[in-house]
């Protein structure tokens, strides 16, 4: 439930994809938005492109540096005087085989995924337990959290590991009035730097068809035939942290136009 007269949202990995869709979206609500990111240049566009620095502002910050998470929950307070909805968006794939995943690769996806989910969310919960108006935490987490697939194993146990904390979270922070869920997406091809930045054409090569058609091969194998957007993602959001689902915690809502499901 909204605690400040305007909610205050920080989405990590805002400046592109998923993230950014979310970040427009609750600001669309009405929401102050921190979009915290890698890549500051970014992150300042996608800010001041929803507006001035009154309703989004944009932050460095790498999730893998407690360090840099704390200053941007710091702009929050500092920009927007508190904090109520935090979304652990950040991510990479690696797309790896189990016999190419180095220690290196595995390293960085729980760093980035796993430990870096988990550091926001314990400096975002300071904040939440200390203002004593609950909240809420978002986990963009993913379908290969339950279901497996080939060549991606440090990016998918990651996922697992994510989902896992948002079951944790739910109860330790209940009873503060916060409450954690998740979204498990698939194949969102389209806006995705993931995808872009050559996730795609391994995955197009695992399936066979052509990376401009990925899209369309990830609508196809779902039970609504339909291309799953960053936007529809970012819907679920504003649906999970919104007054109607006030008693719903601990939950992962799939996005992915009935994939997992088929
Ligand atoms: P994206 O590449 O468009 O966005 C990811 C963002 O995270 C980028 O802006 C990047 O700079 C940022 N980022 C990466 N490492 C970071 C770090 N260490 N610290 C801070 N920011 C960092 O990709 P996307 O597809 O929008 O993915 C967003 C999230 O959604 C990821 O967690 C991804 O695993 C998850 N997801 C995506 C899909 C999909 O099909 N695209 C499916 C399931 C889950």
């Amino acid at each position: 439930p909204a605690s400040h007269a305007t909610r205050i949202a920080l989405v990590t990995g805002a400046a592109s994809g998923i993230g950014k869709a979310i970040a427009t979206r609750l600001a669309a609500e009405g929401a102050c938005v921190v979009i915290a990111d890698l890549d500051l240049e970014k992150a300042v566009a996608a800010a001041a492109e929803l507006g001035s620095t009154d309703v989004a502002i944009g932050v460095q910050a790498n999730v893998t540096s407690a360090v840099e998470i704390q200053a941007a929950v710091d702009a929050a307070l500092l920009a927007f005087g508190g904090l109520d909805l935090i979304v652990n968006n950040a991510g990479l794939s690696l797309s790896k085989s189990l016999l190419d995943t180095t220690d290196a690769d595995w390293d960085l996806q729980h760093n980035v995924m796993a430990k870096g989910s988990f550091m926001v969310s314990r400096a975002a919960a300071r904040v939440l337990i200390d203002q004593g108006l609950g909240g809420d935490i978002v986990y963009i987490s993913s379908k290969n959290s339950v279901f497996a697939g080939p060549n991606n194993i440090a990016y998918s146990a990651t996922k697992a590991d994510q989902a896992h904390q948002v079951r944790l979270l739910a109860a330790e922070l209940g009873e503060f009035g916060v409450r954690v869920n998740g979204i498990n997406p698939d194949g969102v091809v389209r806006g995705s730097g993931i995808f872009a930045g050559g996730w795609g054409a391994k995955r197009a090569a695992v399936y066979g068809v052509p990376e401009e058609d990925l899209g369309a091969y990830y609508a196809q194998r779902t039970l609504l035939k339909r291309e799953v957007l960053p936007e529809n993602v970012a819907n679920a959001v504003a649906v999970l942290t919104g007054d109607d689902l006030s008693h719903t915690t601990g939950l992962h809502i799939p996005v992915d136009a009935g994939v997992a499901a088929a």
